[in-house]
């Protein structure tokens, strides 16, 4: 089967290059992820971008609007598209001209907001001009959500139940709520469920190497919570696969989400549901 791999990362963060190194044991580079997706069956990743300056690391105050993958050189292997990241507290007029150029590129395929990595809400005023951005140029916008990879982001700011009233407001946007709300994975489930238009990727709920993946995967406790969330959700065909690399490597991380999710639906998790979010990707998938 053909896969899609959701969200990933190929940026320079200090902490994703740490956590590569000595957590998840991957090789965290461009072939290092082709290589990974190679081996499993995976056609495109779809990396959310972030980038980080020498001053302070993610989340970043001065980082400029569009945040691309900056490990990546142009053009981009035609496995790889991205969503770039928008940065609230420089988000002025020339930064949203530049993030309107980076849509027209075709490999730019969604935005990526950082919820609680900046202490904004979804619906705040600042992020308006960027749903407008969504809706003229038909991509998805994509939120972080739950619990942040980084001990300076805000929690408040990145609970799913926030992106209901930009869901109301936006209907003709689909928003993806990334690692579907984790821990608040209840939340995210009712969100997911009451709008047509959000939809959850399945990435970045856990961290690790193989032994790691498999020892969080096969807890009869851990993921306790999250299997309660799909079941009462009751439409796996809004979950999208999604890896999160560099925080785990390709197979584990496949190897679970195959098992959290009935089989019956495998074909929409791991690859038809990424065509309805981001309309863009078909010509990369489907030539
Ligand atoms: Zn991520």
């Amino acid at each position: 089967m053909k896969m899609i791999d959701a969200h990933m990362h190929l940026s320079h963060i200090e902490s994703f290059k740490e956590t590569a190194a000595a957590r998840s044991l991957v090789d965290y580079s461009v072939e290092g992820l082709l290589r990974e997706y190679e081996e499993n069956g995976v056609v495109l990743g779809i990396g959310m971008g972030v980038t980080e300056t020498d001053g302070e690391g993610f989340p970043d105050r001065g980082a400029a609007t569009p945040m691309g993958l900056d490990m990546v050189e142009s053009p981009f292997p035609p496995q790889i598209a991205y969503c770039p990241g928008v940065n609230p507290h420089t988000l002025d007029q020339k930064a949203l001209d530049a993030l309107e150029r980076d849509l027209r590129r075709p490999e730019a395929v969604g935005i990526k907001i950082y919820l609680g990595y900046y202490p904004f809400y979804a619906y705040d005023d600042v992020y308006q001009p960027v749903y407008e951005l969504a809706k003229q140029y038909k991509v998805p916008v994509v939120y972080h959500t739950g619990d942040t990879y980084s001990e300076r982001g805000l929690l408040k700011y990145a609970h799913p139940l926030t992106i209901d009233e930009v869901a109301v407001a936006h209907r003709e946007v689909n928003f993806m709520m990334a690692h579907f709300g984790d821990p608040w994975v209840l939340d995210g489930a009712e969100v997911v469920y009451k709008n047509r238009n959000v939809f959850a990727d399945l990435s970045g709920l856990m961290v690790g190497d193989a032994a790691e993946c498999a020892r969080h995967k096969d807890s009869p406790v851990f993921f306790a919570h999250l299997r309660h969330a799909l079941t009462y959700c009751d439409h796996y065909d809004k979950m999208l696969f999604g890896t999160d690399w560099p925080l785990a490597p390709v197979r584990p991380y496949l190897q679970f989400v195959q098992e959290l999710i009935p089989e019956a639906y495998h074909e929409d998790v791991f690859y038809k549901t990424a065509l309805r979010v981001f309309p863009k990707i078909t010509p990369l998938v489907e030539g």
